[in-house]
């Protein structure tokens, strides 16, 4: 079950859910205190947040991996140019233009598609990475595997990060295949999804089973609800909300997802203990355990709403 945890905009609280719902799934509370052993390494959480990840401070993995990663450019080679510029006509980037007798390539608003390369009449084009950002992975204490990309300074494009990322075959839940080549089976996987409602959200739901949006009941939080449930839809994927900061007194969020038939799946209330906890990297397990067995009931409704076998 691949479950995204998505906010429409930063700061809602979204590393707060999926950091606890991993660690309830994965039967701990941040302390080292076990609940069951059955997920045990088969859990992996990927940080998408690739902009600013910051799950890593509440699962504190051990990063054995780092890959940098990044799209593959174009390279013209001018000998073989006729300078007709098809590549140009077919970017839908601005990433390559043709001038005279030269070709001029963007390399930071290339997105990697290849459409130039695949549609150069005489060759002359060769892909050559580049490196954008990094790809990182390792275990956790606490019975998960853990993957993130980080954006390099100064680069603007998130989503091949984030592609790379979702596809990176990695961690202890790998298994031989008939070729040989491995591949790597999850009982679960959460993805925190990076906030807004922009491309690098879009790449980062894409194959979630359920997607848990995270709101804040204020003006702005049911305005940026709306977004994202509008995104979902387009996406088809089922959709439930989390309350986080509840009891400010402002309803017209709550009736917002009884009209758009939302189911409301938990509620965490607008508490000083809780930020404080945060605050010194304590997970919500941790700060409240009771959250251990609401998150877990939290996934069998979203099991049973999605049709899946329980884990
Ligand atoms: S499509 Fe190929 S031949 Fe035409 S301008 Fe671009 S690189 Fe040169
Ligand atoms: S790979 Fe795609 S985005 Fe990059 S220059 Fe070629 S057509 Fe444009």
């Amino acid at each position: 079950m691949r479950i995204a945890v998505a906010s429409g905009k930063g700061g809602t609280g979204k590393t707060t859910v999926s950091t606890g719902l991993a660690l309830s799934l994965a039967g701990e509370n941040g302390t080292g205190m076990r609940a069951h052993s059955q997920n045990r390494y088969r859990l992996l959480f990927i940080d998408c947040d690739v902009e600013a990840p910051n799950a890593h401070l509440f699962l504190n993995p051990d990063f054995q991996v780092r890959i940098e990663t990044g799209p593959s450019v174009p390279q013209v080679d001018g000998d073989a140019c006729t300078y007709c510029g098809r590549c140009a006509e077919v970017c839908e980037f601005n990433a390559i233009a043709v001038v005279e007798e030269q070709v001029l390539t963007f390399p930071h608003l290339c997105h990697g598609c290849g459409s130039c390369t695949l549609n150069c009449p005489e060759g002359a084009i060769t892909e050559v990475p580049r490196a954008v950002g990094l790809l990182e992975a390792g275990p956790t204490p606490y019975g998960l595997y853990f993957t993130r990309g980080i954006m390099n300074v100064g680069e603007a494009m998130a989503v091949p990060i984030i592609r790379e990322l979702k596809k990176w075959d990695i961690g202890p839940g790998r298994e031989e295949t008939q070729d040989g080549a491995g591949s790597t089976i999850w009982e679960n996987v959460i993805i925190d999804v990076p906030p807004g409602t922009t491309c690098p959200v879009v790449e980062a739901l894409q194959g979630a089973d359920f997607a848990l949006l995270v709101a804040e009941p204020t003006p702005f939080g049911l305005h940026d609800l709306r977004l994202m449930v509008e995104v979902v839809s387009a996406m088809n994927i089922p959709a439930g909300v989390v309350l986080n900061r509840d009891g400010t007194g402002y309803e017209d969020l709550e009736r917002f997802c009884e009209d758009a038939d939302l189911p409301l799946m938990l509620r965490i209330p607008l508490d000083r203990r809780i930020a404080e906890g945060l605050a010194r990297r304590e997970p919500l397990t941790t700060i409240y355990p009771e959250y251990l067995d609401r998150m877990r009931e939290m996934y069998e409704s979203m099991v049973k709403m999605v049709g899946r076998d329980l884990r």
